[in-house]
């Protein structure tokens, strides 16, 4: 989006090649009963295949990548009725995958979902379905009230965020070397506070970033709330230094504003 003086081309193709995390394919069930009654209760299941390639684990074949299986509802009951549950299946993918989970694009390059797009979403979740069932021996099926899928092409819808990848940037050489880490842009105050601002995503790394991006913008506009922020960052002052300070406002922890 930004021009030739705001941003190299050499450093755009930098960012164009680095080194990705993989998407995510994500089924989502509603279940007519409580997923610990499957015996799927607060931990996270992982199923993988003997015998293949390290590669293969990871590599979104649906037949053989490793599924994590997860019962969000046993951990937070508010999530789903009394009685009722929910579990999330889910692989690593990529949006390669028969030719873009067999979308078409528009005359703007972007996706269009059509029939084909969801036979290949159904025939995944399918087959991811019927492996659980078999390597957890549970009738999951016959539980299932409805269900909702994620395709890479859904993350990438959601978040914008290249080839719907997970996390971002990997860790590693490549993008050590190509200095895709970076907090700082060439507009005047437009600072990165997401996952891309440095390597190794996840929640984490967008939580760091976040922090950092706060510090660089106190830094500039307010310097003595720089100083008690870095302070506590650094381990010189403890939470309830920090939170007396005149320069804290008081916040209820209610999360919603
Ligand atoms: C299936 C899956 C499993 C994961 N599991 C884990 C895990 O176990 N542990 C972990 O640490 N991380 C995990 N992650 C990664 C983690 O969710 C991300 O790294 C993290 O959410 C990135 O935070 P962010 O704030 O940078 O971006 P996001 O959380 O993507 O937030 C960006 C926001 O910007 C919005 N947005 C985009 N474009 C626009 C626009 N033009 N205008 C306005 N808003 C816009 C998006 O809708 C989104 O809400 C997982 C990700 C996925 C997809």
């Amino acid at each position: 989006m930004l021009s030739q003086e705001v941003i190299s081309p050499k450093f755009k193709s930098k960012l164009g090649n680095a080194v990705l995390y993989s998407s995510a394919f994500t089924v989502n069930i509603a279940l007519n009963c409580t997923a610990e009654s499957l015996g799927i209760n607060g931990e996270l299941i992982s199923i993988t295949k003997d015998g293949i390639d390290r590669n293969d684990h990871d590599g979104g074949d649906p037949l053989i990548s490793d599924i994590s299986v997860l019962a969000p509802s046993a951990r937070d009951k508010s999530l789903a009725p009394t009685g009722k549950g929910l579990v999330t299946l889910y692989i690593p993918a990529y949006i390669e995958y028969r030719n873009y989970w067999g979308t078409d694009k528009d005359e703007d390059g972007k996706f269009v979902r059509s029939e084909k797009y969801n036979q290949i979403k159904t025939e995944v979740a399918e087959t991811l379905i019927q492996r659980v069932e078999k390597e957890l021996s549970v009738n999951l099926k016959e539980h299932i009230l409805f269900y909702d899928v994620s395709t890479p092409i859904t993350y990438y819808r959601y978040t914008g965020n290249k080839n719907g990848t997970m996390m971002g940037a990997r860790h590693g050489k490549e993008n050590m070397q190509a200095k895709i880490a970076h907090h700082q842009t060439k507009v005047k105050n437009l600072i990165i506070g997401g996952h891309w601002a440095d390597l190794g995503g996840g929640v984490p790394i967008a939580v760091k970033a976040a922090a950092n991006a706060v510090l660089l913008t106190l830094k500039k506009e307010y310097k003595s709330s720089f100083k008690l922020l870095a302070n506590y960052m650094d381990g010189k002052l403890s939470v309830e230094q920090l939170n007396s300070s005149d320069l804290v406002k008081p916040y209820n922890n209610s999360w919603t504003n």
